[in-house]
């Protein structure tokens, strides 16, 4: 392990929240001696991936899959874990109009839950969508509808987010669509059927790491090797306040057990919610950071646990719910992800997971009545029988997801302004960072803000992005080329449009057309048309008016509506590519007449100029 130039041995780091990303940066810092001081407002370690006990079932408070692309996280989880590490295979689907339908989207299936019709209409508006796509791509639904087009974007995109999120999908920003299914389009769906991905989509994995008594078991590991290192992790501690003078921080206000008691630190982590932090500031920071923080914006959730008498119920780790029948948003099924979840193998505990804003109807709504809800509303998509549940628990959690709504990147920023300016403090996590980071990041921030803090690194805790690689950004304030701007302006104006695609599209829908209305002609007997139709043999040989004729022609009419659809928009985008290929060297020429010089990578780059 490298090890740190000297350093105070009395150093004391004051981090504050025992989740994922505080945790991992206190165990982080006494590998390199420093003694970590955690305050944990609740009773117990693991954040928003805590793992809550009732009657002998263990409860995930969401179902967390453990998948990373990082080595540090994964080599900490197997440390930590070791045989208890679990490698379990994923099956989710979509339960919608009463039927079931895989997750990720198979199209064979989906096209089986469908029908024929509205498959066909799904293409249909597809093939809109990638003629005429939405110019601008700033919210969730402009984002889907661009990749899906707009009916399988109200099928299976619009009530489900609008129960995860409380706002209309038109209102939710595009970054979430982007993070959480980026690299996913119907194309891609498609190509997943028939190929194998070069390259595998974070939300196809088939299967994931799971620890044997859920995340919680990871965390309380953790706590004991931060405390048998001399650290301290004090939970029921309610960080209240935060003293700052000038640039540093220099103590947080925590309260325990109705006493307040001041701590001191030489350096300061946290993982709070950095709308909360902000609002505990003592001074209080500038209005307009003050305004600011006040306008980011959290969604909630409770999790109605349901013990059922009952051996197996159904394979799925979790169901997507839909249906706007019921207010359910998503079912985990526990044992399903580790049989050991539950005390007895004769028993089931499933998790009926209810998106709300804290202090609403729903989250207010008693325990009890919680789960009569929960009861009906299994029996209603047919999970479950109610008279089989035996037993039941709810638990609230609270900054679940934070908001991405129009305005939330602009608040961000003046946060962040603002706590650049404190040299002894950094911001970690989902909430922290107000990012919807998953597990890993939130645990990448934390290894990364100790690595600032031990080695005087730089990295920047904001890039560790969804794609869960560390992105060195580009460098702020540097120009970027003239061409890339052009290349930028033109694609938003001249949007590629996928050849494969769109001949899949044309193809499935001219297919199905000829072997609809072969069929209909044959079975009807329709005299008239027989004669016109039959002409089609001349190009496709073996081709009859009969049922079996049909089954001809929906290959035939795909293959060539493929080659079709191809060939024109290959076409299309190559006389775009040369149309735009003019119009840029042009530009290009017109920017570097203007300035008088011709600019090559390296001087451009850094700002000077060569001097032709
Ligand atoms: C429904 C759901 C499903 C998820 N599924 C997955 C998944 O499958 N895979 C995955 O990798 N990730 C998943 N996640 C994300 C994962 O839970 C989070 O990324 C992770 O828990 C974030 O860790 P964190 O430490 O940044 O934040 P948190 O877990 O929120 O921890 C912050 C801690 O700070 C404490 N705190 C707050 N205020 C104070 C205060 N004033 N004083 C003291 N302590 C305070 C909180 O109590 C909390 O314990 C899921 C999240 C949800 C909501």
């Amino acid at each position: 392990m490298e090890q740190p130039e000297s350093r105070n041995p009395d150093q004391k780091v004051v981090v504050i929240g025992a989740g994922p990303a505080g945790l991992t940066a206190a165990y982080e810092l006494t590998k390199y001696n420093i003694r970590p001081l955690v305050y944990e407002k609740l009773d117990k370690v693991g954040g928003i991936a805590r793992t809550e006990y009732c009657d002998g079932f263990y409860f995930d408070m969401g179902g967390h899959r453990f998948f990373t692309k990082s080595t540090e996280v994964n080599r900490m989880w197997h440390e930590i874990l070791d045989d208890d590490f679990l490698l379990r295979p994923r099956l989710s689907r979509i339960y919608y109009d009463r039927k079931f339908f895989d997750y990720p989207l198979k199209p064979f299936n989906a096209l089986r839950g469908l029908g024929i019709w509205q498959s066909t209409l799904v293409g249909l508006s597809y093939l809109r969508w990638q003629i005429f796509p939405s110019p601008r791509e700033d919210t969730f639904e402009q984002w889907v509808t661009n990749r899906f087009g707009k009916r399988l974007f109200n099928l299976f995109f619009k009530s489900y987010t609008e129960k995860v999120w409380g706002i209309p999908t038109s209102e939710l920003s595009s970054e979430w669509a982007a993070q959480r299914i980026k690299g996913l389009s119907l194309k891609t769906a498609v190509l997943n059927m028939f190929i194998q991905p070069r390259e595998t989509i974070t939300t196809l994995i088939e299967e994931f790491h799971y620890p044997r008594r859920g995340p919680g078991m990871l965390w309380d590991e953790v706590k004991s090797r931060i405390e048998l290192q001399d650290g301290e992790v004090h939970l029921n501690s309610d960080v209240k306040g935060i003293k700052w003078d000038g640039n540093r921080l220099k103590s947080v206000i925590v309260m325990r057990n109705g006493e307040e008691q001041i701590v001191e630190g030489h350096d300061f982590i946290s993982s709070m919610p950095i709308k909360e932090f902000i609002a505990r500031l003592d001074p209080p920071p500038p209005q307009a950071v003050l305004e600011a923080a006040s306008q980011l914006f959290h969604r909630d959730f409770l999790t109605v646990c349901l013990m059922v008498d009952a051996e197996h119920l159904f394979d799925d780790n979790w169901i997507y719910v839909h249906d706007p029948d019921v207010i359910v948003g998503r079912i985990q099924n526990f044992k399903n992800w580790s049989p050991d979840m539950v005390p007895d193998p004769s028993m089931t505990s499933l998790g009926l997971e209810y998106f709300c804003n804290k202090g609403d109807e729903l989250w207010s709504t008693t325990d009890g009545e919680l789960i009569e809800l929960g009861k009906r509303e299994i029996d209603h998509v047919g999970l479950a029988r109610s008279e089989d549940v035996v037993g039941g628990c709810v638990f609230r959690v609270e900054h679940t997801y934070p908001v991405y709504d129009s305005n939330y990147s602009q608040h961000l920023g003046i946060i962040r302004g603002f706590l650049e300016n404190l040299e002894n403090f950094q911001t970690i996590g989902r909430n922290g960072l107000h990012r919807y980071n998953n597990q890993d990041h939130a645990m990448l921030t934390g290894m990364l803000a100790v690595r600032n803090l031990v080695f005087g690194e730089n990295n920047d805790l904001w890039s560790v992005n969804a794609e869960q690689e560390y992105l060195e950004e580009a460098i702020e304030g540097e120009v970027p080329y003239a061409s890339e701007v052009i290349d930028e302006t033109f694609a938003r104006a001249f949007m590629k449009i996928d050849s494969v695609a769109f001949g899949i599209s044309v193809g499935t829908v001219s297919g199905l057309m000829l072997f609809f209305v072969t069929l209909y002609v044959s079975l009807n007997q329709i005299e008239e048309l027989f004669g016109y139709l039959y002409l089609l043999n001349e190009y496709f040989p073996g081709y009859d008016v009969n049922p079996v004729g049909s089954l001809l022609g929906l290959l035939y009419g795909f293959v060539f509506g493929f080659v079709i659809g191809w060939g024109i928009v290959s076409l299309r985008n190559l006389v775009v590519r040369i149309y735009i290929s003019i119009i840029r060297r042009r530009a290009e020429l017109k920017l570097l007449e203007k300035y008088g010089f011709f600019p090559d990578e390296q001087s451009s780059r850094s700002g000077d100029s060569d001097q032709q």
